[in-house]
C-alpha cells in the first residue's frame, strides 16, 4: 500500500501506518488543543491510539486464524477508517473463509466483553444496551462504544467488511465460489445503494461522510466480483506456459 510506514512488528508481521493516518493523529490534536488545550489533545491522541489498539487486536485475530490455516500475512496497515490484514491469499475453501472473517470480529467482541467488566469494576456502574451505543460516559466507556460500532459495523454483510466475506462463505458452501461471490457482491452493492440514498436524502443535510463510505463499498463489492470473474476465466482457460 503506498506510502506506509512499519512501526512495528507482531508475531513475525510487519504493522505499517499509511501516512494518512498521522493526519488523523495532527487533526485530533489541532482540534482537542484548540477545545481544551495540551492536555485535551493529550487525551484526544491517546483515545485514538487506544481505537488504533483495538482496531491492531481486530486484524490480528484474522492473522492468527489464517495462519492456523497455513496462510500468511504480508502486514497490517493503518489507515484512517481502520486496518487491513493483507492476507498472502483469501483461501477459497468456504469454511476457511468464513473463520478468518469470524475471527476479527470475535477478538473485538472479547474486547468489549472486557471493556465491559472493567468499567463495571471501576464503577462506571451497569451498562444498559443504550448507553453502549452513546458517547459521553468517560475514556474508557466511549472505547467500549466505539468497539460496539466496530463490531456492527464490520458485521454489515458488504466487501470489503467481514460481513461480506461472511456472507460469501455461507453463499460459496451452497452454490459455488464464482457465483456466491456474485450474489454476496449484488447483496454488497444493494446495501452501498441504500447507504448512499440514505446518506442523501436520510437527514436534513448530505451525510459526506456516510457517502463516502457507500461509494467505497460500492466499488468494493464490484472489485471483488470482477477480480474472481477474472480468475475464473484464467482457470478456464489456463495460459499456454504456465
Ligand atoms: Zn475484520
Amino acid at each position: 500500500m503506498g506510502s506506509s510506514y512499519t512501526i512495528g512488528r507482531i508475531a513475525g508481521v510487519d504493522l505499517k501506518m499509511h501516512w494518512t493516518f498521522l493526519l488523523l493523529l495532527a487533526w485530533v490534536a489541532y482540534r482537542d488543543w484548540t477545545y481544551g488545550g495540551p492536555v485535551a489533545a493529550a487525551v484526544g491522541l491517546a483515545f485514538v491510539l487506544a481505537i488504533f489498539g483495538c482496531v491492531v487486536l481486530h486484524e490480528f485475530g484474522h492473522v492468527l486464524m489464517a495462519r492456523h490455516f497455513g496462510i500468511t500475512t504480508r502486514d497490517v496497515v493503518l489507515l484512517p477508517i481502520g486496518g487491513v490484514a493483507r492476507l498472502e491469499y483469501f483461501p477459497t475453501k468456504p469454511r476457511q473463509e468464513l473463520l478468518i472473517a469470524l475471527a476479527g470480529p470475535a477478538v473485538t467482541l472479547a474486547v468489549v466483553a472486557v471493556l465491559y467488566v472493567l468499567l463495571s469494576v471501576v464503577g462506571a456502574g451497569p451498562m444498559g444496551v443504550g448507553s453502549l451505543m452513546t458517547f459521553g460516559r468517560g475514556f474508557l466507556a466511549n472505547l467500549l462504544v466505539v468497539n460496539v460500532y466496530i463490531l456492527v459495523f464490520n458485521l454489515i454483510p458488504a466487501f470489503p467488511m467481514d460481513g461480506g466475506r461472511v456472507l460469501r462463505a455461507i453463499l460459496a458452501s451452497r452454490m459455488g465460489f464464482v457465483r456466491g461471490t456474485r450474489t454476496a457482491a449484488t447483496v454488497g452493492k444493494g446495501i452501498a445503494v441504500l447507504f448512499g440514498l440514505y446518506a442523501m436524502f436520510g437527514g436534513p443535510t448530505t451525510n459526506w461522510f456516510l457517502l463516502m463510505i457507500a461509494l467505497f463499498v460500492f466499488t468494493a463489492a464490484s472489485g471483488e466480483a470482477a477480480s474472481v470473474e477474472a480468475r475464473a476465466r484464467h482457470d478456464r482457460y489456463p495460459p499456454v506456459n504456465p
